[in-house]
C-alpha cells in the first residue's frame, strides 16, 4: 500500500463560486503513478467545501437558491454578532456540504459518471485562496 498527496490551489470569487476541480483530480491521480486504490480530496477552510454534481451553468444556479433557501444569507447569526463577521451562513452551508469526497479508481481512471464533477464550493462572503488536498492510497 502507498500514500501520495498533492495540493491543488484555487482563487475564489466569494458565495456562490463553485469551480470544477475534476480535471485537477484526474491529473494528480495520474500523476501519483499509482493504479489501483482510492483519492480522498479535501478542502482546507471552515467557509468552503467539497461536493460533486453535473456542473452546468443551471445546476450552478440551482445550487445558490438551494443553499440560500435553507441557510439565507439575510438572517442574523449569533457568529456574526460574536465577532463582529458577516459570515455565519457561510459557516453553516459550509458545514452541511461537508469538506471531502472520495473516489475509487482503477488503472488510474476515477469511478466518476460522465456528469459527475468534483466541485469546490465557496461559501465565504469574500474573495479567497483555497487549498484543496488530494490523498491518494492504494497500489
Ligand atoms: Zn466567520
Amino acid at each position: 500500500m502507498r500514500t501520495k498527496n498533492a495540493t491543488l490551489n484555487y482563487s475564489t470569487r466569494g458565495a456562490g463560486d463553485f469551480i470544477d476541480i475534476t480535471e485537477d483530480v484526474r491529473n494528480a491521480v495520474s500523476k501519483s503513478g499509482i493504479r489501483e486504490g482510492f483519492a480522498l480530496i479535501f478542502a482546507v477552510g471552515s467557509t468552503c467545501g467539497i461536493t460533486t454534481f453535473e456542473y452546468e451553468g443551471g445546476l450552478k444556479s440551482d445550487m445558490r437558491n438551494f443553499y440560500e433557501k435553507l441557510v439565507p444569507s439575510s438572517s442574523g447569526y449569533e457568529h456574526d454578532r460574536t465577532w463582529g463577521d458577516a459570515n455565519g451562513f457561510s459557516h453553516i452551508r459550509a458545514s452541511l456540504c461537508g469538506q471531502s469526497f472520495s473516489v475509487p479508481f482503477s488503472r488510474g481512471e476515477l469511478f466518476l459518471g460522465t456528469w459527475q464533477q468534483i466541485v469546490l464550493a465557496e461559501f465565504d462572503i469574500r474573495k479567497r485562496n483555497r487549498k484543496v488536498v488530494v490523498y491518494i492510497q492504494g497500489e
